[in-house]
């Protein structure tokens, strides 16, 4: 459709003088966006982009999806808000099926609105249920920006300086590329990479120097009282796709179990069957979680999260205890979209394609690690994907940000989203729609080829 919006200079205008200056823009000059359909994005002068960050990993089935929009009308058009004092189908029907997504007892259903909402309940949750406190989280985990998450969230670029939390910890993330202990081959991922620790495959020894560290922080902190729980993404997103070793996230759970504490997966970005294998990403690391976050992809872009937990760990927010309450959580148009993109999850295959299409764009991009000294690692599962750029492969020194935005611009221009990230802003993130082919591979790997090629040259 022909663009009838505000002028881009006047949009500029705008965002300086009456929105947030916190707000983060990716770009010198940022894209205007007007239009989405499926994994493309269309600006307002009618050029045309593959998207393959999806509004850092929010879309999941593709934008605009046809399925998707007959619901949103048809809901918009029947009845889009009562709040739950009121009973309504939707709510209902949605709260089964994606109970019956879940592993094991994980049956119980919260509904809000955001990633930073979900975890701020799943803390509460951990703190009612075990009647302990403290939490502990990883360095370099992003959990949102509310200001219980601010706390649990450890990015350093992430944080404002004002006290953070109360009672939350962190621990060393097992990154296996950057952590004292390496364990990059025990890693899942397609991708072979170089030993980097003395164990055989699949019993990773560089897993154990990891676990000893939360034994240090639990040993440090909480000798005799014990935690309420611990947060973990199953692969560390807004932190640069950091992949733990194989083994690490079950040892993790049991030590936090003995001290009473209960385990939160946050699947805000790794959950849906994104990671191809599996339909939670905690299932590659084979546990299961005691409370599950979901956010992002769940809605295809509308505002929709879940806590999904145990009816005993439910318990604790019965109404004898407190009344959970939430304004827009769990309202009528949010669930009937979320019911359907569980449907076109299905039908259109989009696990088995995160499978097979993610499995070729890591192969594809591993040809880049091996042609160019700037990439330094490449890993992830299924369409959760990230390139760490450096300025030296043997010290893994950070690429600089000039030489970093060069690069992101210049693969912007040629046609091409995608997201950066990680402690120094090095980290390529590719997390695209699931409705992506071969063909858009093939295209966003001779994009990087040539924005590499270009930044080799002008050396
Ligand atoms: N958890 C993870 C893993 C996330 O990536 C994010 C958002 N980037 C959040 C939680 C917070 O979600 P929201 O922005 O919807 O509050």
């Amino acid at each position: 459709q022909p663009y009838k919006g505000l002028p881009y200079d006047r949009v500029g205008q705008i965002r300086r003088e009456n929105l947030s200056p916190g707000t983060l823009t990716f770009y010198k000059r940022p894209v205007l966006v007007h239009q989405g359909h499926m994994q493309w994005l269309f600006d307002h002068e009618g050029r045309r982009y593959l998207d393959m960050f999806a509004g850092i990993v929010t879309v999941s089935v593709g934008h605009s999806h046809p399925k998707v929009v007959q619901t949103l009308k048809e809901q918009a058009d029947l009845l889009w808000h009562t709040t739950n004092i009121y009973w309504h189908p939707k709510i209902h029907e949605y709260a089964e099926k994606l109970a019956s997504k879940m592993p094991g007892d994980l049956k119980v259903v919260y509904f809000v609105n955001s990633g930073s909402e979900a975890n701020d309940l799943a803390m509460l949750m951990a703190r009612m249920h075990t009647r302990r406190y403290d939490v502990i989280s990883f360095r370099n985990a992003y959990h949102g920006t509310s200001p219980y998450m601010m706390g649990v969230t450890a990015l350093g670029n992430w944080r404002f300086q004002v006290p953070a939390g109360f009672g939350v910890q962190q621990t060393i993330n097992p990154d296996v590329y950057r952590g004292p202990w390496g364990g990059a081959h025990c890693r899942d991922s397609p991708v072979q990479t170089e030993r980097t620790c003395a164990c055989a495959a699949g019993e990773c020894q560089a897993c154990d120097g990891y676990v000893d560290q939360l034994q240090d922080v639990l040993r440090h902190s909480h000798p005799q009282t014990g935690i309420a729980g611990f947060f973990a993404e199953s692969i560390q997103g807004v932190g640069g796709t950091v992949q733990y070793p194989k083994g690490y996230l079950k040892k993790a759970f049991e030590l936090v179990r003995e001290k009473g504490g209960v385990c939160i997966s946050d699947e805000v970005q790794t959950g849906l069957g994104r990671t191809g294998d599996h339909y939670w990403g905690f299932e590659m690391h084979d546990v299961i979680p005691d409370i599950v976050t979901m956010a992002k992809g769940m809605g295809n872009g509308i505002p929709l999260a879940a806590v999904v937990t145990t009816p005993e760990i439910a318990a604790c927010m019965s109404p004898s205890n407190a009344v959970h309450f939430n304004t827009f959580g769990g309202n009528p148009l949010s669930c009937a979209v979320g019911s359907t993109v569980l449907d076109v999850l299905e039908e259109d295959k989009c696990q088995e394609r995160c499978r097979v299409v993610g499995t070729y764009l890591l192969e594809q991009l591993s040809t880049l690690r091996d042609e160019f000294d700037i990439v330094g690692d490449v890993r992830g599962k299924g369409l959760m994907v990230g390139l760490e750029l450096v300025a030296d492969k043997e010290s893994k020194k950070p690429l600089p940000p000039s030489e970093m935005a060069a690069i992101f611009e210049a693969t912007k221009d040629m046609g091409l989203l995608i997201g950066k990230s990680g402690l120094y802003g090095t980290c390529l993130r590719i997390k695209p729609p699931m409705c992506i082919t071969q063909d858009d591979v093939d295209f966003t790997v001779a994009v990087l080829r040539k924005a590499f090629t270009d930044h080799v040259n002008s050396k």
